[in-house]
């Protein structure tokens, strides 16, 4: 069949919508990169102690993004970045990576409703995070290059 005539066709991707997984530590990754987030679900969630700076690691939010795609259930942010008096004020850890360090947050909690989705989160989280902690109904990943690494632990 003859193509119709008119303006020339931009290549279309197979998938339409599915941009390749991003890559951890692609120093190109934008907002524009995530599509099951927004800046504002991990901005710090204080009233008034802080700016709201847009300080989270993209590299970690790229890594839920893929979780989020793998497990397809809605993925509930509790907490993203953290500014160091809201993470005083609700007893976060001294040296927790939810507080930025130069700039940069690099830790999530997400909502966890129950254990199929405790399950489902853990299989899509463990082969990209490397940093998990798992409380009663929150799951906190991080990926913060100064804390240790390859770490379980219960919070
Ligand atoms: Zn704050
Ligand atoms: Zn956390």
């Amino acid at each position: 069949m003859p193509r119709p005539k008119g303006k020339p066709r931009k290549p279309v991707a197979e998938n339409p919508g599915e941009s390749p997984a991003p890559q951890p530590g692609n120093p190109k990754l934008t907002w524009n990169d995530i599509r099951y987030f927004t800046p504002r679900e991990l901005t710090c969630t204080c009233d008034g102690l802080c700016d709201h700076p847009v300080a989270i690691s993209l590299d970690l939010v790229a890594k839920l993004d893929t979780v989020r795609k793998l497990i397809d259930l809605p993925v509930r942010i509790v907490s993203g970045t953290r500014c160091k008096r809201h993470n005083q004020r609700i007893g976060g850890a001294l040296f927790s990576a939810h507080v930025p360090k130069s700039g940069v947050s690099h830790a999530a909690d997400v909502a966890c409703p129950d254990a199929r989705f405790r399950f489902a989160f853990l299989t899509a989280a463990l082969p990209l995070f490397n940093r998990i902690g798992i409380g009663k109904d929150f799951i906190h990943v991080d990926d913060d290059p100064d804390l240790p690494s390859n770490v379980v632990w219960v919070c």
